[in-house]
């Protein structure tokens, strides 16, 4: 295996019939989980069904945040505090320094900085007791994860927001992550041999702006972040569904 990619989630933040985006990127001794969405356990392990081996949050050693957003990082909690109460492993938390900045003040410290133990007793927590924290490096610098390499780019979305480009061997996958149409980010993805694109309503990426790219990136290019009202049996580039797996 060169590099892998794994679609476990392929839905937009209102949807109710898909899992949220999501996205595992493996390849011989690295997995890597690209957001952590609301019922991120039982996402994973649905895709024991889908033709995959089903995984486990135990199975999750690297995550990397892509945005403060509710759709892409709300089963953080669920992982970490499996992962300290249950299996004592700790996993590594990936995101750009904006990110882990609100991550733990503005989304996760209400509900995890204080735990009691059998006794009654009440112990303060912070971010660095439940995972490794590994802020990404500059925009554009790429940089070693286990076996993968990864670099980022802002996009343009409400909130600061990372697309990716994921290498290994001689393949690269590329991420737009949430965001408005961008002609320098399709540019920056475009040297992948597989892009994963949003396309979603208001000041996300209309699905007519990529319909009108060139053909020779339209075939290396899956949809995902759609809406549930996505026709996708007629859909003009052709979407990730869950479940899925490209080997690159
Ligand atoms: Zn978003």
């Amino acid at each position: 295996m060169t590099l892998s990619v794994r679609v476990v989630g392929v839905g937009d933040a209102f949807t109710a019939r898909y899992y949220n985006a999501c996205l595992l990127v493996e390849t011989a001794d690295t997995r890597l989980l690209i957001d952590a969405p609301p019922a991120l356990a039982r996402a994973l392990a649905d895709l024991g069904d889908r033709g995959g081996p089903s995984l486990g949050l135990d199975d999750i050693d690297h995550v990397l945040i892509t945005h403060l957003h509710g759709d892409h990082m709300g089963g953080l909690e669920q992982l970490l505090f499996w992962r300290r109460f249950v299996t004592g492993r700790r996993s590594t938390l990936h995101a750009i320094p904006e990110v882990l900045a609100g991550l733990w003040d503005a989304r996760l410290r209400g509900g995890m900085e204080v735990l009691m133990d059998a006794d009654g007793a009440r112990h303060p927590l912070t971010l660095d007791d439940y995972a490794d924290v590994r802020p990404m490096p500059a925009a554009g610098e790429a940089f070693a994860l286990g076996g993968l390499t990864l670099e980022w780019r802002p996009t343009v979305h409400h909130i600061p927001t990372s697309a990716l480009r994921v290498r290994a061997g001689g393949a690269t996958f590329g991420y737009s992550a949430d965001t408005a149409f961008d002609p320098s980010l399709i540019a920056w993805l475009s040297a992948a041999d597989l892009v994963l694109h949003e396309t979603n309503y208001g000041t996300h990426t209309p699905l007519e702006r990529l319909v009108g790219l060139d053909a020779s990136l339209r075939e290396r290019m899956k949809l995902i972040h759609y809406s549930d009202l996505h026709d996708v049996a007629a859909s003009p580039i052709a979407c990730a569904r869950e479940g899925d797996r490209y080997e690159l």
